[in-house]
């Protein structure tokens, strides 16, 4: 299995190298040359497995220069017993009826960013040891909340690497914030930015492809690499999951084997339910793919019209991983449905680049919309939705599991779809406590911290909080730089000390 990049096409690497590097030399994603198979005999075989032993099978079949010893390695490393809260790493429970939910959040950081960016760190190991010979790997990454916490958990004192994460200033949850603030170990660093994530993200990806830097990286023995999703490191173990909880709902009953579900992923980045749209190519039954957003509601307007547009206003909202207008997964999504044709790909996204806008051809809009739905919603009904769905089902949904159930329920009222659905739950509700206790409080209160929230919200639900996050309480925090967003590389030169 080769490697191209979705904006020159006449590259062809392995999946070490890929990952070694993050993103292609010239700005375009690395995806995999064509979709691997899953069998109905494997995907039942599978069911009889564990998540690891799923998980070897499905990155085995995209990773194919890791001989067995070391994907054992990363994946025995990665998801080894005590590393996630519940023993089936990323459990299906059932909500109500044919609705289920996958829980991907039972990781070190409480978010689904844990399911991949625990395994990344081994994959990269190995990745440079067969490509970058001795050279000292740099991870920038660019977070909404989220991946920032999760990839400096994964990365902390990992040999060989260092790592930088940027943030926006105003655009990250208070839990998340001190998650990334308090951050231990000696090969890390955080610093926010003036901006949004978009500015954090394209930062980042220009820091990435800058000739002059890449050459002072080169003098001082340094190489860049990406821990967010433009890795193909991040989407694979990603995939794996979606493989997982299919199993699991054929297990449960939920779904006869061979019969498809519908899976809907709340969306940021268009990462996650990348993920899911390889798994259904692999041969996982999926009917529809359903992506949900917040009011940053630009991929709900692309997939319904084929026409993207960034040209719009920018909301902070209660689901903040999910504030995002430049969703940069999308690119490999399209490379594949334009037929593989890196000539369009550039043309769409410098468009983009010059106007914030993009169309798709009718064709590829017909492939999105037999394979897509979407749906959006605001701040007001995601609360509602969470309140709601505690209140009926005895289940507490953080803000973005509840975008996803949200949409989910209309999707099915508007449609009458039957098929069994299962919805990605992507962080635990004690990270965003404030928003998720306003909505299942009876009597709004007012709280002097956060960590007061918490324990609120421990009582009313009768929950107990993760104690990755309550034992944040008091902790020393160690990052405090703001820089404008102009001023990234110097912080990268800084902490680097080059
Ligand atoms: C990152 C994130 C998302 C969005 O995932 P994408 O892969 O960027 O689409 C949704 N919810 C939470 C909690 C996240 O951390």
């Amino acid at each position: 299995m080769f490697y191209t990049s979705t904006r020159d096409n006449s590259i062809r690497v392995t999946a070490s190298k890929a990952i070694a590097d993050g993103i292609s030399k010239e700005g375009g994603l690395y995806i995999p040359e064509s979709i691997p198979a899953l069998s109905m005999d494997e995907i039942k075989a599978l069911c009889s497995a564990d998540y690891k032993e799923r998980a070897k099978k499905v990155l085995g079949l995209y990773l194919t220069d890791f001989t067995d010893e070391e994907l054992s390695y990363c994946v025995e490393g990665a998801y080894a017993d005590g590393k996630f809260l519940s023993k089936a790493v990323a459990p299906v429970v059932k909500l109500h009826d044919n609705v289920s939910i996958l829980e991907l959040f039972q990781g070190p950081t409480c978010a689904f960013k844990d399911m991949a960016l625990q395994i990344l760190p081994y994959l990269l190991t190995v990745s440079a040891k067969k490509n970058l010979k001795n050279k000292e790997i740099v991870i920038l990454v660019a977070t909404s909340g989220d991946t920032g916490k999760a990839a400096l958990e994964g990365f902390k004192d990992v040999e060989g690497t260092k790592i930088l994460v940027f943030y926006p200033v105003d655009g990250v949850s208070p839990m998340q914030k001190l998650q990334m603030t308090t951050q231990e170990g000696a090969n890390v660093g955080v610093c926010a930015i003036e901006g949004n994530f978009d500015d954090a993200q394209t930062g980042v990806k220009s820091i990435f492809t800058n000739q002059e830097i890449l050459k002072k990286f080169e003098e001082n023995n340094l190489v860049f690499s990406s821990a967010n999703s433009i890795n193909w490191g991040r989407l694979a173990p990603q995939i794996v999951y979606y493989v997982s909880a299919y199993c699991d709902m054929v297990n449960s009953g939920d779904v006869k084997l061979g019969d498809p579900i519908n899976i809907v992923v709340p969306t940021g980045n268009f990462g996650n339910i990348l993920a899911a749209y390889f798994a259904k190519e692999m041969g996982v039954p999926v009917n529809k793919l359903i992506c949900a957003s917040n009011a940053n509601n630009v991929l709900t307007d692309f997939i319904n019209t084929g026409v993207y547009d960034r040209n719009r206003s920018f909301f902070a909202t209660t689901s903040p991983s999910m504030d995002i207008l430049i969703s940069s997964n999308l690119e490999r999504l399209l490379y594949i449905l334009c037929g593989r044709d890196d000539k369009v790909i550039n043309e769409w996204f410098s468009s983009l680049k010059q106007t914030g806008k993009y169309t798709v051809s009718a064709d590829v809009k017909d492939q999105i919309s037999s394979l897509f739905a979407a749906g959006c919603c605001d701040d007001e009904q995601t609360k509602k939705t969470i309140g709601e769905t505690y209140k009926s089902f005895d289940y507490l949904a953080d803000t973005h599991t509840s975008v996803g159930i949200n949409v989910c329920n209309a999707y099915i009222n508007a449609s009458g779809d039957k098929t069994p659905v299962v919805v990605a739950s992507t962080a635990s509700p004690f990270k965003f406590s404030k928003a998720v206790l306003s909505a299942v409080e009876t009597e709004p209160k007012e709280y002097a911290d956060e960590f007061s929230t918490v324990k609120a919200l421990e009582e009313i639900s009768g929950l107990t909080a993760p104690e990755q996050l309550s034992a944040l309480k008091g902790k020393a925090v160690r990052f405090t730089k703001v820089t404008s967003k102009d001023d990234m590389a110097a912080v990268v030169f800084d902490m680097l000390g080059i």
